[in-house]
């Protein structure tokens, strides 16, 4: 591993001015992602700057919903009574990332910030990597594409984002909170993180020094009733081959609204925006979710290694809302 410096900043606006004056330094949450990048040399910062130690706190706001400090722990944030009781979708994602051990250090900011597991991008002497080295090309474009993406991918990169909690935070519409040398921002989550296009090193929406200083989810009576399921090689410990956040809100058995993310299958937390403007107003039942499904599919454009996801996802959208319809379906 390269030598670094290590640094505790005051606050938040230390952390970003310090960030911002060294294009070498990195933020350290928990380290559960960025240290591994380090020990196989494929990040090697001059400087870390730990921000654990801000906004390390979970608000419930006046209305109900929930302002999550950047720094909680990704364990702190699925035991927590409120996001179980009236966010499981988040809860239950969370819980599915991941070991015990990781999921008591990562922190939601990390979590948002973690970065690819394709396997060649970790692969820095063998592997062609366009995400690690601009220009260079893409040797998981023909080699073992099982846990790639289908949809929205490029032919400079058909990496997949592996948070869990991500997605749920798709289908949940949260905001990211930053702050950095040109002020305040606030992004939805769905247009934090980029799709590859002909820059796959270009991950997030954040400028230079822009710390994330929180998440805000809003309340709202869909997101009581609503899941995560994730598909994966093994029952722990094992990124999504396909995962599926959703929330649904029935009145007189029909969907008067819906929200569905798709996990494992893009650069990004996958809105399924086409498959809910189909159910929005429809009697719910198994058929109307799978054409559905299949509509939000239908832009998929897999390799002959990842061509399964397609179907898979389509069922466990499927399988998902059926279970939040309950009776209803
Ligand atoms: Fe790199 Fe993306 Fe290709 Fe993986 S899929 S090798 S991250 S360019």
């Amino acid at each position: 591993m390269k030598p670094f410096t290590y640094v505790r900043p005051a606050d938040g606006a230390e952390a970003s001015s310090l960030a911002a004056k060294n294009n070498q330094a990195r933020f350290l949450g928990g380290g559960t992602n960025l240290v591994d990048l380090m020990r196989q040399n494929v990040e090697t910062p001059a400087e870390l700057l730990d921000v654990t130690g801000l906004r390390a706190n979970i608000e419930i706001t006046a209305s109900g919903g929930l302002l999550v400090g950047s720094a909680v722990r990704n364990s702190t944030l699925a035991a927590h009574p409120h996001v179980r009781q009236h966010f499981p979708v988040l809860s239950r994602a969370l819980l599915s990332g991941a070991s015990a051990q990781i999921r008591n250090m990562a922190t939601v900011g990390g979590n948002i910030m973690q970065r690819t597991r394709c396997a060649y991008f970790y692969d820095v002497a063998g592997a062609r990597c366009n995400k690690r080295n601009p220009g260079s090309g893409c040797d998981a474009i023909g080699g073992f594409t099982r846990y790639h993406a289908v949809l929205g991918a490029s032919g400079h990169c058909i990496a997949t984002h592996p948070s869990d909690m991500c997605v749920a935070l798709a289908a949940l519409d949260a905001t990211v909170h930053t702050a950095g040398p040109d002020g305040k921002r606030s992004v939805p989550i769905i247009e934090f993180h980029l799709l590859p296009g002909e820059h796959p090193e270009v991950e997030t929406v954040l400028r230079p020094g822009e710390l994330i200083t929180a998440v805000e989810i809003s309340a709202s009576a869909m997101a009581a009733r609503s899941e995560y399921r994730k598909v994966r090689d093994r029952s722990s410990y094992a990124f999504a081959l396909v995962s599926v956040a959703a929330a649904i809100n029935m009145a007189q058995g029909q969907i008067a609204d819906v929200r569905i993310a798709l996990g494992g299958v893009a650069a990004k937390p996958w809105r399924a925006a086409r498959a809910e403007e189909i159910l929005r107003g429809k009697k719910a039942s198994k058929e109307q979710f799978l054409d559905a499904a299949e509509s939000e599919l239908a832009a998929a454009r897999p390799l002959e290694g990842n061509r399964f996801k397609i179907g898979l996802a389509k069922r466990t959208i499927a399988a998902v809302l059926g279970d939040l319809a309950g009776d209803a379906a």
